[in-house]
């Protein structure tokens, strides 16, 4: 079924000049970028987004992180979306993610991992209401 998710290119991949790369690796897997815009996320927009981690230690750094240089934010749509960017993604700890993910090939470390991805089609659904309106998005 056609799904779309919702992706970001954050900030360690972009303060390395790796949106292009990465937009490569998505449109190889068959996913088409629907919508895509780079902002510098606030504090706010942070916050509320990884709200479900509130509790998490790594929190405040990964808030940090996020609002430390842009992030491109993006709508993907495809066959089963939203699993297969998990898939093409890789694992969240890059030491533990397949090789030629995006994080297997980009990302320096766990917390700085260089993509976010939906993990649920609900999830999705929050993540891409957050960031666009649907005349926003063209598929
Ligand atoms: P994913 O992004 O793979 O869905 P999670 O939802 O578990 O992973 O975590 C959200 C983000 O929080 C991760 O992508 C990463 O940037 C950061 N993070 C997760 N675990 C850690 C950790 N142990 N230390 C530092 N940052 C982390
Ligand atoms: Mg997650």
């Amino acid at each position: 079924m056609t799904e779309r998710t919702f992706s970001i290119i954050k900030p360690d991949a972009t303060e390395r000049n790796l949106t292009g790369k990465i937009n490569a690796v998505i449109e190889g897997a068959g996913l088409r970028i629907v919508a895509q815009r780079r902002i510098r996320m606030t504090e706010d927009q942070a916050k509320t987004f990884y709200e479900v981690h509130k509790e998490r230690p790594f929190y405040g750094e990964l808030v940090g992180q996020m609002t430390s240089a842009p992030v491109v934010v993006q709508v993907l749509e495809g066959e089963n979306a939203v699993a297969k960017y998990r898939e093409i993604m890789g694992a969240t700890n890059p030491e533990q993610a397949a090789e030629g993910t995006i994080r297997k090939l980009f990302a320096k470390n766990v917390g700085e991992n260089s993509v976010h991805g939906s993990d649920s089609q609900d999830n999705a659904k929050l993540e891409i209401a957050q960031f666009f309106t649907e005349d926003q998005i063209v598929g």
